[in-house]
Parts: structure tokens; sequence; C-alpha cells
């Protein structure tokens, strides 16, 4: 019974932080909504800057319901007997086996879907359509769907099964097998997605020769690094909102742009943002989160495999385990509904870290190219995206992984002067 009051004081009180941050952003960004920060008061007009606020705040309005929702969710598969249910039923149907859990896993992930799709539609065509920003149809909205579905499916089945398997058949420490197989099948993923799996998705064909390319390939020349090509993404078909991103490992790796970026920003701003992102490679920063997540999944996991033989875990939480016999998809299931509620605090000490980084590969940027310029670029990527200015202090240090705009350019600034 204690597990059951531990996860009910876990839940309420993320909720209530979470519900705390929101309304102090809101009133945050309420309260600035009239002025334009000084800072920017030349380059952000004031209908950018009522825009910025109030799709914010809308996004934020959205979020909140769906944090109620999660919660009412959670409680229905855990302690009013969801889970129960459908593991009993899925067991009369298949009998107990790996076949039976991983449908029980489905169904989850099928239901939790399901809820999510109204969301996801009015996110696309509700929000993002009534700022401007949506450049996605109905039918490329749902291909997508089914595209990932189906990815999940191929990718996600095999991978359960051999987790199902080793739960099952390895002894007390399948866990320290399955880790194998998770960091194994990370690497594989890292691999497939630039060559694979984002070209299901997507367009990339390769940026043509020219000034922006020449500069491009002078500033990899400086910065000593090698990559399989430079890729321009047809980002415009889905959203407005623009980006750049490396993919791939080692010496294949990739730089990609979205076509929204290279349109807006001039090559000089692009360069400058491409040093931000080569900092990241320099810096070690993809290195150093790799090693931290699989630190952290290997924790995850010991403690899996810890919790998952505690009849109690189960029982706190709805679910009557048959001990002797197969538990492991429950164990999963559960385990992966309930780890979030805990996983939540840790939110600032990533956020943190992240902003640190980011502050690292803006001074890369601004040793390698221009701070100037890549203050020019940032300006134009807030207003583009409609980020707001006036994060609430408290709000941005829990979960903003970016530096808040001011502070961001504030710290550019005093290398750009140098
Ligand atoms: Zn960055």
């Amino acid at each position: 019974m204690t597990f059951t009051l531990i996860f009910l004081l876990g839940l309420a009180l993320s909720v209530a932080t979470r519900y705390y941050l929101a309304s102090r952003h809101m009133r945050h960004i309420a309260l600035h909504r009239d002025q334009v920060p000084a800072e920017f008061a030349s380059k952000v007009t004031i209908t950018d800057h009522h825009k910025a606020a109030d799709y914010t705040m809308t996004k934020l309005r959205l979020g909140l319901f769906e944090i109620a929702l999660s919660v009412a969710i959670l409680i229905g598969f855990t302690l009013l007997g969801g889970l129960q249910l459908m593991h009993d039923f899925t067991l009369d149907l298949m009998g107990p086996g790996i076949p039976q859990q991983i449908a029980l896993l489905v169904s989850i992930s099928l239901i939790t879907g399901i809820i999510d799709l109204p969301f996801s539609w009015h996110r696309q065509f509700g929000i993002e359509e009534k700022f401007g920003f949506n450049r996605m149809t109905p039918t490329l909205f749902f291909v997508d769907m089914f595209k990932g579905i189906l990815l999940g499916l191929a990718i996600g089945l095999p991978l359960l099964w051999v987790v199902l398997t080793l739960m099952t058949e390895a002894g007390q420490y399948w866990w320290v097998w399955t880790w194998f197989v998770w960091v194994a099948f990370n690497a594989l993923l890292l691999w497939l997605f630039p060559t694979f799996i984002a070209p299901l998705f997507n367009k990339f064909k390769p940026l043509e020769d020219g000034p922006l390319k020449d500069r491009i390939e002078d500033l990899l020349k400086r910065c000593d690094f090698t990559s399989q090509g430079l890729f321009i993404m047809d980002g415009s078909k889905r959203s407005a909102h623009g980006n750049a991103y490396f993919t791939g490992m080692g010496k294949a790796k990739r730089i990609v742009f979205f076509d929204t970026l290279i349109e807006r920003l001039n090559p000089q701003e692009i360069e400058a943002v491409l040093a931000h992102e080569l900092g990241h490679f320099k810096r070690q920063h993809i290195r150093k989160r790799l090693i931290q997540s699989f630190a952290l999944s290997f924790l995850v996991l010991a403690l899996l495999g810890w919790i998952s033989t505690k009849a109690w875990f189960y029982l706190s939480l709805g679910i009557t385990p048959d001990m002797n016999g197969y538990n492991a998809g429950l164990a999963l299931a559960l385990f992966s509904l309930v780890l979030p509620v805990f996983g939540f605090f840790l939110t600032p000490i990533n956020s943190m870290g992240s902003r640190k980084h980011e502050y690292e590969a803006d001074a890369f940027a601004a040793e390698k190219s221009s701070a100037s310029d890549l203050i020019t670029a940032l300006v134009k990527l807030y207003q583009d995206n409609a980020a707001t200015l006036t994060p609430d202090p408290l709000y941005s240090k829990f979960y903003d992984s970016h530096p808040p705009a001011p502070l961001r350019i504030a710290h550019l600034q005093s290398m750009a002067v140098r």
C-alpha cells in the first residue's frame, strides 16, 4: 500500500509543479505582451511580439488540458484496473507467452495513440494553421501517421521480442543483456536514420554549388570537420519552422538544412548557424549526451530488473501478478507508464546541462564564424518560430533546453564586441 501512496504523491507533485510553472509562464508573458523587450526593440515588431505571446499561450493552454487527461489515463490504466483488464482479456484470447505480452504492449500504445490523435490533429490544423505555420495537408498527415506506425512495428516488434525473451529466459541478470541489446539497437538506428528512415518522410538533395556551398566548405575546413555531404531537406512540406541538424556517426556524418532555413537566412547567417551546430560536435556534446543516455538506461534497466521481481510493485498499482508465470509484458507496461511520473523531476538537471552546451556552441560559433551574424540569424528564427522573448525565468530554468532569448543574445553580444 505504501507504494500506492508514493505513486500518488509523486503524481500529485509533478502535476502541481507543471501547473504552477505553466501559470507563472502565462502570467509573465501576459505581463510583457504590450512591450517588445528593449534589446529587441529595433529588430522585432510589436505585431510579431504579440503573435509570439499568443502562440505560446495557445500551446500552453492545450498542454494543460493534456496533462489533466494524461493523469486520468494513467490512473485508469493502473489503480482503476485498465491494464489488468487488458492483460486478462489478451490472456483469455491468446494464452500465456510472448505473443500475448506483445499484444498487451501494442494495445497500450494503440490506445494512447488513438487518444492522442485529435490533439496532434488540433496542433497541426488548429494551432499551427491559425498562426500561419502549417504547410501540411490532411492526406500527408495520415500518410505520415501510417508510415510511422509501420516503421514502429517493423523496428519495435523485433526489439520487443528480443527484450521479452531475455526477460523470461536470461535469468536474474536479463537486464544487463537487455542493456547491451539496447545500446546495439541505438547504434543501429543512428546508422539507419539518415540513409533509410529520414528519406521515408522527406526528400534530401545535395546543396548546389555556389557561394553558399563555398562558404560552408570554407567553414568546415577551418573547423577541421569531415562530412559525407551537405543536404537540403524539404521541411516546407510540413511546416514553416526552420532548422538545421547533423545526423549519422563517424565519417558518415551528414549536415541537413531545412529549405525553410535557406530561404530565410542569408549565407553569412547560415554559416553562423552551422558553426553553432559544429560547436556541438567539436565540444563533444553529442558524444557526452550519448554516453549519458546509455548510463541512464543502464540504471533504469537495473531498476526494472529489481522492481519487476517485487509483488508489491504490481499489487500497489492495481495489478495482480502471477509471480510464477510470465510477468515480463506486465512489468514492462507498468514500468513505462509509471516511470515518467518520477523521471519528470530530472527535467531541470537535463535542461541545465543542455543550456550549458548551447552557450559553449555559441562561443564556438563566435570564434569560428561571427557572433553578430548568429545574433541576426537567431532573431529571425525567433520571429519565424514565434518563440516568446519573455519567458518566465523559473519556467525557463526548469524546461528550456536553450537559454532564453535575451540571455543568449547578451552572451553573444559580449563576444561580438571583443
Ligand atoms: Zn545548439
